[in-house]
C-alpha cells in the first residue's frame, strides 16, 4: 500500500505482510463476486428485475410481497438484502440511513491491452478530498474520490458530467489519477452520497421480526472508510445460513426459525454496530480540511505514527464452517 499527499509526495509505503502476517488485500470486482456467488445456486432460482413494491404480513406468519409488475409472492421466510434504501427495513420500522457529509465518485478503468499499475492499494490524501485506486484484475483498475459536501446534491447520471466533476476535485493531483478517470468505462462511473445507520440498542428495531430478517446494508449501512460493508454483508449471510439451516433441519415450526433469526441478530450486532461507528469516525478524520491538521497528518501521523496491524484488526473474522 502506498500513501501520497496531493502533490504526489510519498508519505508511507507498507506491505501488509510486513506489518501483520495475518493480513492481505483482495480487491474483487463486484460483478465477478456476484456472478461467482450466483453460479453456486441451482439454475433458474434467481428472478431478476423483481422490484418489490409492497409488503404485507398475513396471520399465518407468512409475508406477501407484491412486485412492481403486479405479480405476488408468498414468502415463508423473508430475507431483506435490498440495500441502503431497503423497503423491507423501512417496513420493519428502521429509520432512513443518515447522510454523513461526504460523497464518493467511483469507477472502473478498463485497459484492453493490460492495466499498467503495480498490484497495490494507492491512497492520496488532500484537504477534505481523498482518492484511491487499486488494480482489480489484469485489465481493470478500481478508483474512488471522496469529498466533503454539506448536502448530497442533485442526482447526476450523465457519465461525462460525473467524470468532469470528479476530475475537477483532483485537477492538480498526481496525473495518474486523472488518467485512470479518463480510462473509465461510462457505465461504471457513479456518485454516491455516503450514509450510515447506527443501530442503538433499544432504539433501533431488532434485525428480525417474526420470519422477516434484514442483512447487509439493509440492516447496517456503514460508510466505506474501513472497506467493510460488503465484507459484513457476506459475514451476515454465512452466519444466517448456518442458523437457518440448523432450524429448518431440526424442526420446521415457526418458533425455531424465528429463534434462528433472533440469534443471528444477537450474534451479528456486536460486530456490525462498533464497525459502523468506527467507520464514521475514521471518515471524519480522513476528511479533515484544516491545513494545519492536514500538515500534521501528512508529516507526522502517517509517516511516523500509523501502524497498519492494529488498524486492520477489525477485518479479522472467522466464521464457523457451514
Ligand atoms: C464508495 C463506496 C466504496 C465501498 N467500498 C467497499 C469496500 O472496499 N469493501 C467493502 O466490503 N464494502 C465497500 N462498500 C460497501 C458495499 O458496497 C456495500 O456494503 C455492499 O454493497 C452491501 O451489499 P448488500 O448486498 O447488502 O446491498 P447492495 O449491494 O446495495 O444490494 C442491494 C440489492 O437490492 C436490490 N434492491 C433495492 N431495492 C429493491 C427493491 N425495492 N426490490 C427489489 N430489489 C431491490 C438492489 O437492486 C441490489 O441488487 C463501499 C460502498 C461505497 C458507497
Amino acid at each position: 500500500m502506498v500513501v501520497k499527499s496531493e502533490d504526489g509526495r510519498e508519505l508511507r509505503s507498507f506491505t501488509f505482510k510486513q506489518e501483520d502476517q495475518s493480513q492481505e488485500v483482495r480487491a474483487v470486482e463486484r460483478r465477478v463476486l456476484l456472478e461467482t456467488l450466483a453460479a453456486q445456486l441451482p439454475h433458474d432460482v434467481i428472478q431478476f428485475s423483481s422490484k418489490l413494491a409492497r409488503i404485507e404480513s398475513n396471520p399465518d406468519g407468512e409475508t406477501l410481497l407484491e412486485l412492481a409488475d403486479g405479480s405476488k409472492l408468498l414468502a415463508k421466510i423473508l430475507i431483506g438484502c435490498d440495500g441502503i434504501r431497503s423497503p423491507i427495513a423501512k417496513w420493519m420500522g428502521f429509520s432512513k440511513a443518515n447522510y454523513v457529509g461526504h460523497c464518493a465518485f467511483r469507477g472502473l478503468a478498463s485497459y484492453s491491452e493490460g492495466q499498467p499499475y503495480e498490484p497495490r492499494v494507492n491512497y492520496i490524501y488532500g484537504r477534505g478530498v481523498r482518492a484511491g485506486y487499486v488494480p482489480v484484475s489484469p485489465t481493470k483498475v478500481y478508483w474512488f474520490i471522496c469529498f466533503n459536501s454539506s448536502s448530497p446534491g442533485p442526482k447526476i447520471t450523465d457519465p461525462s458530467v460525473l467524470k468532469k466533476e470528479a476530475k475537477e476535485l483532483v485537477k492538480n493531483w498526481p496525473s495518474e489519477l486523472l488518467d485512470i478517470v479518463d480510462a473509465t468505462a461510462d457505465e461504471t462511473v457513479s456518485k454516491t452520497p455516503l450514509v450510515d445507520r447506527w443501530l442503538w440498542p433499544a432504539v433501533s428495531p431488532p434485525a428480525s421480526a417474526g420470519k422477516v430478517v434484514v442483512v447487509g446494508d439493509a440492516w447496517h449501512p456503514m460508510t466505506p472508510n474501513l472497506g467493510q460493508g460488503a465484507c459484513c454483508a457476506l459475514e451476515d449471510a454465512v452466519v444466517l445460513a448456518k442458523k437457518l439451516a440448523g432450524a429448518i433441519k431440526s424442526n420446521e415450526d415457526h418458533s425455531s426459525v424465528e429463534e434462528a433469526l433472533r440469534s443471528y441478530g444477537s450474534e451479528r450486532w456486536p460486530r456490525v454496530f462498533p464497525l459502523t461507528v468506527r467507520a464514521y469516525f475514521v471518515g471524519s478524520i480522513l476528511q479533515w480540511e484544516n491545513p494545519l491538521v492536514c500538515s500534521v497528518r501528512n508529516n507526522i501521523v502517517i509517516p511516523k505514527l500509523v501502524r497498519l496491524g492494529p488498524l486492520l484488526e477489525h477485518t479479522n473474522f472467522t466464521p464457523e464452517s457451514l
